[in-house]
């Protein structure tokens, strides 16, 4: 309660509120904006139970969801939309660049057909997709709350990245799987190149960003660019010597490979991923031979 006039200037800062999702969630995060009269979600996680335990998060802070934000169209950021929105009495926004939202419709169901029979009932069976499509630094506003994207095009861990950044001091971004922290990383999607591109790209755009909040893992600062630059370039020299030029690497190797890579990053979480993107790496660095 103040009377010096800064209560409105206060209460107009946005609170985040991270969803952290466990391991069966492949540790993805989804966020709340909390705003004075409502929430923006950004991202919303892959499953059924943790897109309802999301849900519920929402409904414990009392205010209306006005806007869903998507940061990339990979199914642990894209799935939980239709939960998400489901139980809103209103059409909610749901928004995204145009490329995510190609890119969302072109493989719903290639992706249902690889994860469906694993994840089987916590698989989401139909996706909700964008209605509202942005262009490069195209900008939305919600409860005096402007959010920019920013186009990455491929590049990061999917065909098709954004950044999006509160326009609002202290400045704040959200920025998909550009960046991981603290987990291993999805490198399947043949871009490896173009992400570290990207991180070049991001460093300028980002130097006077607060905080970032990544994909997976803990938000931070500049300092995940650099970490996230270090690990795919760990990895590329790693896959370079195991795979010895060829498109593949054999059983064997891709074990070496999981080993160098969890001494490079001990105690990180999704190790499963370092074996299941080696091939796609072998191809990309044999190809630019
Ligand atoms: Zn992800």
């Amino acid at each position: 309660m103040s009377s010096n006039g800064d209560t409105d200037h206060r209460t107009k800062i946005p609170k985040i509120h991270i969803h952290s999702s466990g391991e069966s969630g492949i540790f993805a995060n989804a966020y709340l904006v909390e705003t004075e009269n409502g929430v923006v979600a950004i991202d919303s996680t892959l499953t059924v139970s943790e897109s309802k335990s999301f849900r519920s998060q929402l409904d414990n802070l009392g205010k209306p969801l006005i806007a869903v934000i998507l940061t990339h169209a990979h199914p642990d950021h894209v799935a939980g939309v239709t939960n998400l929105v489901q139980s809103s009495s209103t059409s909610i926004p749901v928004i995204a660049l145009e490329s995510v939202e190609r890119l969302m419709r072109s493989t719903e169901e290639l992706k249902r057909s690889i994860w469906g029979p694993i994840y089987k009932e916590e698989w989401i069976s139909k996706w909700t997709y964008p209605n509202q499509l942005l262009k490069d630094k195209e900008e939305v506003t919600f409860d005096e709350i402007t959010y920019r994207v920013h186009d990455f095009g491929a590049g990061g861990d999917s065909d098709a990245n954004s950044i999006w950044i509160l326009e609002k001091e202290p400045r704040i971004a959200f920025v998909g799987d550009l960046m991981f922290n603290g987990t291993h990383s999805y490198i399947a999607d043949n871009h490896l190149q173009d992400w570290l591109k990207n991180l070049d790209k991001a460093h300028g755009l980002l130097s006077d960003i607060s905080t970032i909040y990544p994909g997976h893992g803990k938000p931070g600062s500049m300092e995940l660019i650099e970490s996230q630059k270090k690990y795919l370039i760990a990895y590329s020299d790693a896959v370079k010597e195991l795979s010895s030029g060829k498109p593949k690497l054999t059983d064997d190797t891709k074990k070496q490979l999981t080993r160098k890579m969890e001494e490079f990053l001990p105690n990180a979480g999704l190790s499963f991923l370092i074996a299941h993107s080696s091939d796609a790496v072998a191809a990309e660095l044999a190809s630019i031979k």
